[in-house]
Formats: structure tokens, sequence, C-alpha cells
């Protein structure tokens, strides 16, 4: 086993740090000032280094490298906010990956190219006014009529709502009950009878638009059906990937403000010395940077074993939850040792400690991973229903 990151990852490490610590906090700060999702000429850019499409094969576009890599490079993003490093986390971990693992050739060839080009955006649409964690209640049904599928229903929270060019939907694809009816159908903006919501006003997340996606008898061709009735679990194991991309979210939250701590408590004096020369500092320091360590390596675990696949859903789940918590302890204690400029909205601490809290409902919540933990040590399901 070895902890140390190859020579080739260390670079791309240092080249996506190197452009976001350059490029992105002013960006940043304008985005949460005025709540607006990144210009698409960024996101041009972000393809341009090929930091869109990392993982994805080169014949679709991308770099073909690990999902290792692309996380490495997901994290220096997200480290300087959330929303600058959406459309990384979209395309390289987000739904689209679904697209490229089960869809059809066709559906593939018009969509991951165009993504990891930066000319598509896709987010995906699973949760609905009443299934949340219960996902399996979703109601928004597909009929095929002919070489269409007719769709109605409403979506909720959907991360890019109103703003994406293209929509993951998971829906009924058939009059089977629970996880069995259910299959998911690619819809792109634009689609008759596909309308929004107002764009929803988060604690955080700003930047990152937020709509309710309503169906109103909305048809797109049977091609974009990705996968079919009695799918459901393959869309789950494309989605143990996104997992491990929102662990990296969360953990880009607690990485960063442990960097900007380390600084601050360097260099803000108190009582004649610097704060970090007080063991009551020192020892929240080391703390931090255990949990960040810990998270990152839980983290780098699912993505290296699962090699160039997709994660398991222990080792994904342990992530997410671990680095979720974590997120949210470290931008907390960040916030407290950098005392009034933490709780500034002057500086990132805050929006961090915000962002944190979404990480950890977004992408199924915190205890709900501990479910899935216990169901995968125990080798069974355990029927929240009963
Ligand atoms: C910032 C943000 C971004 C999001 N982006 C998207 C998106 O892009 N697309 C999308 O489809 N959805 C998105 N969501 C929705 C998200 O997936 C759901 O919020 C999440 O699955 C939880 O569902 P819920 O909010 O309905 O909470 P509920 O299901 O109502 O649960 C509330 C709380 O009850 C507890 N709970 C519920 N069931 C159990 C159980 N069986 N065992 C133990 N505890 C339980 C948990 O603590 C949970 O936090 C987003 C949410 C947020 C906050």
């Amino acid at each position: 086993m070895d902890f140390r990151l190859s020579d080739e990852q260390r670079e791309l490490q240092e080249a996506a740090r190197g452009f976001a610590r350059a490029e992105l906090p002013a960006i940043a700060a304008e985005l949460e000032r005025d709540n607006v999702p990144p210009p698409r000429e960024l996101v041009k850019r972000y393809a341009r280094m090929g930091f869109l499409g990392v993982n994805i094969p080169t014949a679709l576009g991308g770099l073909g490298l690990g999902n290792l890599e692309a996380l490495i490079v997901l994290e220096e993003f997200a480290k300087i906010s959330s929303a600058v490093a959406f459309p990384i986390f979209e395309s390289m971990v987000g739904p689209v990956r679904a697209i490229e693992h089960f869809g059809s050739d066709s559906l593939k060839q018009r969509v991951v190219p165009k993504v990891c080009a930066g000319d598509m955006i896709v987010a995906v649409a699973m949760s609905e006014p009443e299934a949340g964690s219960a996902l399996t209640d979703l109601k928004t049904r597909g009929v095929v009529d002919g070489d269409t599928v007719v769709l109605s229903g409403t979506k909720r929270w959907c991360s890019g709502g109103g703003h994406a060019d293209a929509y993951v939907v998971y829906c009924r694809l058939s009059d089977d009950p629970g996880a069995k009816g259910i299959g998911a159908v690619l819809v792109e903006q634009g689609a008759p009878g596909l309308s929004f919501g107002p764009n929803e006003s988060l604690m955080g997340f700003r930047g990152i638009p937020s709509a309710d996606l309503n169906f109103d008898d909305c048809r797109v061709p049977s091609d974009n059906i990705i996968v079919p009735a009695g799918g459901f679990r393959k869309l789950m194991e494309a989605f143990d990937l996104e997992r491990c991309g929102n662990a990296t979210m969360a953990l880009g939250q607690a990485s960063g403000a442990l960097e900007d701590v380390i600084n601050y408590v360097q260099d803000r004096k108190q009582f004649g010395k610097p704060l970090a020369e007080f063991q009551a500092v020192q020892l929240k320091l080391a703390e931090m940077q255990m949990k960040v360590d810990a998270a990152r390596l839980l983290i780098w675990r699912a993505a290296v074993n699962a090699e160039d696949g997709l994660p398991s859903v222990l080792e994904s789940s342990i992530g997410k939850c671990f680095a979720n918590s974590i997120a949210r302890e470290v931008t907390g204690d960040a916030m407290q040792l950098m005392g009034a400029y933490g709780y500034s909205k002057e500086f990132p601490i805050e929006r961090r400690l915000r962002d944190s809290w979404g990480w950890g409902i977004a992408g199924g919540a915190i205890d709900i991973q501990k479910v899935n933990i216990a169901s995968a040590m125990l080798g069974r399901r355990f029927d929240q229903r009963r």
C-alpha cells in the first residue's frame, strides 16, 4: 500500500491548485454575492484545460484518467467554493456518468463529448415533494408512446434547475411498485411541457441555482431513456461515484477552511503573540487536520478500490458520511478561530460552513449513509417502511 501520489497525480493537483487559487477566488466572491452560476466562458475554460473530463474516456472527449485523479482536481476547486467547483462536480462525477455507463451508444455520443467540451451541463432530478430519503416513493411517470416518452410529475431541489442544459430524470417507467418500476430519462432544456419553479433561496449553495422541474406531458425521444424500468440498481451504482464527489465537495469546504485558518492564526496577534502560540489553538488545529486527512483518505480509498469503475456503496457511504460530518465541525472551528472575521461575509469561512450543511443533506442525508453502511456491513437490506 502506498499513500503517496504519483508524480503525474501531483502535477495534476498542482495544475488544478495553481489555476484555482490564481483565477477563482474573486469570481467565487461574485457568484456568492449575486447568487449566479459560473459564466459559460469560465466553464469553457475549464474544458480547455481538461478539468471537465479528467476521468472520462478519451473516446468520449475526456482525459481518460481515473476517479482518484478526478477527485484530486475537484477538491482543489471545492476549496475555493462550491459554486466554482460545481460544473466540475457535475461533469466528472454527476449524472452524466450514468449516461456514460448505461446509456445507448447514440445517447452517450450525443451528450458526453459536449459535457467534456463545456457545451452542455447535465443536472440530476431525483427528489420530489414527497420523495426525499424515501426516493423509491417517487411518482414522476414516463409513458412510452411510439418513439417518444411522455413525462408527468414534479421534481424538487434540483441543483442546476432552470440553468442546466439537460436533466437526468428518475421516473416510473412501468407500473411495477417501488424500485422495480424506476428508470431514468434525459430531458433537454426546451423540451415541450418542461417548466421550472422559481429559484429556491437556500441557506448556502449560492451560485448553484436550484428549482422545481414540472413535467406537463413533456415529450422526449425514446432514445433518451438512459435505463428502463428495473434499472434503479444501476442508477444507484453510478450514484456511488456521485457520493464520492459530494464527499469531496464537503472535504473541500473543510480543507479550504483549514488552509485559511493556518495563515490566520499565525498572523493574528492577541495578548502580544500570534494566536498559534496558544496551546488551545494548537489542539484545535491538530484536531482539524486529523479530521481532514481521515476524510480524504476514506474518499480516496473508495476511489482507488473501485479502480476505474464505480465505487462500492460501503466505501462511498463511509467517505460521504465522514466527510459531511467533519466538514461541519472543521468549518465551525475555523469560524471560531477567526473570530469576527470568520463570522463576516467579507471572508469565505461562513460560506463554507453554510455549504457544509448542504452537502450533508444533498445526495442523501448523513444518517441515511449510516443506514447504507450498516446494511453493507451486515449484508442485509433494512426495509425502512416496516
Ligand atoms: C443543497 C441541496 C442540494 C440538492 N440537490 C439535489 C439535486 O441536485 N437533485 C435532487 O434530486 N435532489 C437534490 N437535493 C435533495 C436531496 O437529495 C434531499 O434533500 C435528501 O435526499 C433528503 O431528503 P429530504 O430533504 O426530503 O429529507 P427527509 O427525507 O424528509 O429526511 C429528513 C431527515 O430525516 C431523517 N431521516 C429520514 N429518513 C430516515 C431514515 N430512514 N433513517 C434515519 N433517519 C431518517 C434524516 O436525518 C433526514 O435528514 C438537494 C438537497 C440539498 C439540501
